[in-house]
């Protein structure tokens, strides 16, 4: 059965919807969300420009920064800065990647961590490997939130994440760890790729390339999760996931798109909420 993250995500959304609305009737200001484009990427324009639309539908107030791509990193630290110690702003998202000349992790370490929404800053990393409260990287709470909403339980289970960068795969791991489950993670050096995710009655695929998991990796019945999102030259969109062979094995799936990328926006806008609460004692 598909997993509709469109749906669940556009449900998530009504619901910040309407906790702002409530607040803003307590007289609260809106929550606020800063978002910093240099460069002209089309990949990020796109993701910036979704991300505008998420807040506007939500009412978040978006204060979108766009820089040219021949921005000094000084200027672009000396920007993060005033981000900071702007009171009015509540959540701050540099688009990645950044130009060559650009340390990102420098970029990275300067956001407050009271207001990285994106949950990158080594702070929240290590808050999310202490099961701490933090803010945490949106792409694996996406996925936490879509294994919830099947109400499946993750505690004693095989969980295989194939991938394992800071911002999907690991993440993905560590907090299906929290919720007691036996963690596997695959990556490029893995043996026998396929019986390890046969092991898996949770596999998520993180890897980035089109359609590698077939129906010789899943076992009948297993929960399958596809991070991929790999564009062809057409420009349509495809998992890692071969969903056509993998769907009638699995006993629950998301498609490629709409599956976790809504999720993924909507948990930022979950962020930019947590953060505005946090800093402002809202309740
Ligand atoms: P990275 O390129 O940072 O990491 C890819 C990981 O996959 C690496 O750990 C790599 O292993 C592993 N890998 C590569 N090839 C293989 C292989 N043949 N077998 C097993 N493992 C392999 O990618 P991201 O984690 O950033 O993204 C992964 C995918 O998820 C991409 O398609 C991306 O577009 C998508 N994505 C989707 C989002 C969404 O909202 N839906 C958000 C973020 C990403 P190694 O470490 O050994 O190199």
């Amino acid at each position: 059965m598909d997993i509709n993250g469109k749906e669940i995500a556009s449900h998530i959304k009504e619901g910040l919807k309407t906790q702002i609305s409530e607040w803003r009737q307590k007289g609260y200001r809106a929550p606020k969300l800063a978002v910093v484009l240099v460069g002209h990427d089309s990949a990020s324009e796109i993701y910036v420009r979704n991300k505008e639309k998420a807040c506007t539908q939500i009412g978040i107030e978006n204060l979108l920064i766009k820089k040219e791509a021949d921005i000094s990193e000084a200027e672009l630290l000396g920007l993060i800065d005033e981000l900071n110690e702007d009171d009015s702003v509540d959540g701050i998202l540099v688009q990645l990647p950044l130009p060559g000349h650009i340390d990102e992790m420098k970029v990275i370490e300067r956001i407050s961590p009271l207001k990285d929404v994106d949950g990158f800053h080594p702070d929240n990393i290590a808050r999310l490997f202490l099961n701490h409260e933090g803010l945490f990287p949106c792409t694996p709470k996406g996925v936490m939130t879509l294994l919830d909403e099947i109400h499946y339980g993750l505690a004693g289970k095989e969980v295989v994440v194939v991938g394992r960068s800071n911002n999907v795969g690991k993440p993905i791991a560590m907090l299906a760890l929290h919720r007691n489950a036996t963690v596997t993670i695959a990556h490029s050096k893995t043996q026998d790729l396929a019986s390890v995710c046969r092991r898996a009655d949770v596999l998520i695929v993180a890897v980035g390339q089109c359609e590698l998991i077939g129906k010789d990796f899943v076992k009948p019945g297993a929960v399958v999760i596809d991070v991929g999102m790999n564009r062809d030259a057409k420009g349509k969109v495809h998992g890692d996931v071969h969903y056509e062979e993998v769907a009638p094995l699995a006993s629950y799936i998301t498609p490629v798109p709409g599956g976790v990328g809504p999720m993924t926006v909507a948990m930022l806008m979950k962020n930019t909420l947590e953060a505005y609460m946090r800093r402002n004692q809202v309740k």
